[in-house]
C-alpha cells in the first residue's frame, strides 16, 4: 500500500514519518530525488537521491517520475520505479508536498492520502525557527505559503493535526492499519 503524508512545509512531515518508521519496521520510506544541496546531516541515498539539474531534467524527459514539483527553486520528484515495486502487503510512505499527492492518487487510486496540519501559524513559525535552516524572510514566505497550502487539504482522505509527535504517530499508524485491514 502506498501512503502519502503531506501538508504545509514545516508541519513536521519528516519527523512524523521518521518516528513512524522507527516504530514500525514493516513500513518503508520512499526516497525522493532532489536538486537541492544536502543539509549537513543528510545522507545521499538515505534522505534523498541528490542529483544535478541536468540529471533531473534528463529523468523528466525519460518519463521516470511519477510526479515532480518545483519547490523554492529546487526540483523534487518521486521515481515511478519505487512505486511500481510496492507489493500489496508492503507499506511505502511518501513524504511529499501538497501538489505531488494528488498526482500519486491519480496514478495509484488505492493510495492512502494523509494531510498533516499544524496546530496554528505560531507553532509553524516556532518549528521553522528551531530548525534554523531558513532566514527570517524565508520563514515569513513559508508561513504565507502555509495558509495557501491548507486549501489543498480537501484532496486528501484524512486530516491529522500535528499537536505532539507521539499522538500524531499513533493516529497516523491507526489510520494505516485500519485501511490495511479493509
Ligand atoms: P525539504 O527540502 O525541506 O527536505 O523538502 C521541501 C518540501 O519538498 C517538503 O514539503 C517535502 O515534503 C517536499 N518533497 C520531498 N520530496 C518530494 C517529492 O518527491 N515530490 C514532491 N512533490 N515533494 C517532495
Amino acid at each position: 500500500m502506498i501512503v502519502v503524508v503531506s501538508g504545509p512545509g514545516g508541519v513536521g512531515k519528516s519527523t512524523v514519518v521518521a518516528e513512524l518508521l522507527r516504530r514500525y519496521p514493516d513500513m518503508q520510506r520512499s526516497i525522493s530525488v532532489t536538486t537541492r544541496a544536502p543539509r549537513p546531516w543528510e545522507v545521499d541515498g538515505v534522505d534523498y537521491h541528490f542529483v544535478t539539474e541536468e540529471q533531473f531534467t534528463d529523468w523528466i524527459d525519460k518519463g521516470l517520475f511519477a510526479e515532480y514539483a518545483d519547490i523554492r527553486g529546487h526540483h523534487y520528484g518521486t521515481l515511478m520505479s519505487s512505486l511500481e515495486a510496492v507489493r500489496p502487503q508492503e507499506i511505502l510512505v511518501l513524504t511529499i508536498d501538497i501538489h505531488g499527492g494528488p498526482s500519486i492518487k491519480r496514478l495509484f487510486p488505492g493510495a492512502l492520502m494523509i494531510f498533516l496540519k499544524p496546530p496554528d501559524v505560531m507553532e509553524l513559525e516556532r518549528r521553522l525557527e528551531c530548525r534554523g535552516s531558513e532566514t527570517p524572510q524565508e520563514i515569513a514566505g513559508r508561513i504565507e505559503l502555509g495558509h495557501y497550502e491548507m486549501t489543498f487539504a480537501k484532496d486528501y482522505d484524512y486530516m491529522v493535526t500535528n499537536r505532539d509527535l507521539e499522538t500524531t504517530v499513533d493516529i497516523v499508524d491507526s489510520i494505516v492499519r485500519s485501511v490495511l485491514r479493509r
